[in-house]
């Protein structure tokens, strides 16, 4: 990057920004990031006042909109109270966000560890279950993230791991279900559903399932494509756990908390998992939330052990303000079934009648307020609109399809050769509509690649 001092005069928030603030997954150099000067529901503008439609809820986390007022009144109300505190000691916003977490966990997951987001979820859940189990290995999925810190990381089944290899020993990865590209030769979901948990039960043959400490998954897979399991794949996965004595771990970071139509997107399959890790929809970020959900079996074991894990701000009290805030508006909002309803009344068909008319939609898939458009160049063959990690020139045609998105008004998700729609629970039904008509005009840039 040029060392000189940034002297573009848009704003001071820009100048500093491009001098002084480095930014994730990025290099930086390239990098001439929108300044945010404001927000509200599912919309965000610039200091110049030009707005766009949220259609990502910035990285899957608002989902009750920006600058919702009942949770900025429960930060400002615990804040006056007690800003922080030492996670030795109890106090009541932190035991009331953990009795509301627990209300709406499946089963018997009833006792909460809280960190500051998604990847440290995932570190203290795989170091929970290897002193519960006192085996060592963890299998994750290919097309999987899990986060970046140096354990979550090496769980993640995409290129963002590569730059952090060496990565954490042992961790093997499995393919998971994914009938559109499958990687079993399948014909339908039922073949696909078959051949992933026979292919898993392999993997845990020639790995030594008595080795094997966890498998870790998403239950709907997120950043990687929005990959809903075929029924019956997550209770076979729980039986393979059940017969092995390997812990479940369910990474519900990005699906969790509505964003699926269910509390957590695995009740949709009634499986109940050993752990599930959380963060995002918590609190939609607006002070930064993760943790675990542990099963009272599983929590047993530290009653007496000590658990080798902690953190300065675990059960941060103002996050956790703001989850009992966002917890208690999901229930009396019923922002739940809102989101199903979203995906069932509205998304779904939307996106389906999108794919009458535009050649490069190869695949509609998602559930709730979760959805993914697969772009492709050739749909007999189905060829991804760009190819796999592509970037430069090779990834010409997604960023055009991005940029069409953006200067119509709309802010999409964009991940390799999808995207993602991703809007708030609580947007409109004309809003929604209205993007969804952005979002057809743009699809015109991506048709024009198509053979
Ligand atoms: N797990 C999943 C499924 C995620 O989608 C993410 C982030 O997108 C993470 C973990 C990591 O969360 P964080 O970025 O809060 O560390």
């Amino acid at each position: 990057m040029d060392s000189k001092p940034a002297t573009d005069a848009r704003s001071p928030a820009y100048r500093d920004d491009r001098n002084h603030v480095f930014h994730s997954w990025s290099a930086q150099g390239a990098l001439d990031p929108v300044v945010v000067a404001g927000a509200r529901g599912s919309r965000f503008w610039d200091e110049s006042g030009r707005s766009w439609l949220d259609f990502s809820s910035q990285l899957v986390n608002v989902n009750v909109g920006h600058q919702h007022p009942r949770l900025i009144e429960a930060i400002k109300a615990q804040a006056e109270t007690l800003c922080t505190l030492a996670p030795y000691h109890a106090n009541a916003a932190t035991s009331e966000a953990a009795r509301l977490i627990a209300e709406v966990a499946p089963g018997d997951l009833n006792k909460v560890f809280f960190t500051n987001g998604g990847a440290e979820a995932v570190e203290n859940a795989v170091r929970i279950a290897r002193h519960h189990t006192g085996r060592h290995k963890v299998l994750a999925m290919y097309r999987s993230y899990h986060g970046a810190t140096a354990g979550a990381i090496a769980l993640t089944g995409d290129p963002r791991r590569w730059g952090a290899e060496p990565a954490m020993p042992g961790v093997v990865h499995f393919w998971g279900p994914y009938p559109y590209r499958s990687s079993f030769h399948a014909q339908d979901a039922q073949q696909e559903c078959e051949r992933a948990l026979a292919h898993l039960a392999d993997t845990l043959m020639v790995e030594g399932a008595h080795t094997v400490a966890a498998i870790a998954l998403e239950s709907v897979v997120g950043g990687n494509g929005i990959l809903v399991p075929p029924d019956g794949y997550l209770q076979g996965v729980r039986e393979l756990c059940d017969r092995h004595g390997i812990v479940l771990i369910a990474d519900e970071v990005m699906s969790g908390f509505g964003r699926c139509g269910e509390w957590f997107a695995i009740d949709r399959w009634r499986v109940t998992p050993d752990l599930i890790t959380f963060a995002k929809g918590v609190n939609c970020g607006y002070v930064p939330l993760g943790g675990v959900i542990i099963s009272e079996r599983i929590a047993e074991s530290f009653r007496q052990r000590v658990f080798p894990g902690g953190l300065t701000y675990s059960g941060h009290p103002l996050a956790c303000a703001a989850a009992v805030a966002c917890i208690n508006l999901y229930r009396e909002e019923g922002l739940i079934e809102r989101a199903r309803w979203l995906g069932d009344a509205v998304i779904g068909p939307a996106l389906r009648e999108l794919q009458q008319r535009h050649p490069s939609i190869g695949e509609v898939r998602g559930l709730g307020a979760f959805w993914a458009l697969e772009l492709v160049r050739d749909r007999d063959s189905r060829e991804p609109l760009v190819p796999f990690n592509a970037s430069g020139a090779a990834n010409a045609p997604m960023a055009e399809f991005a940029a069409a998105c953006k200067r119509l008004g709309l802010w999409p998700f964009v991940n390799f050769n999808r995207t993602h729609i991703v809007p708030p629970l609580t947007i409109g039904e004309d809003e929604l509509r209205e993007g969804l008509a952005m979002l057809d005009e743009a699809l015109s840039v991506a048709d024009r690649y198509c053979v």
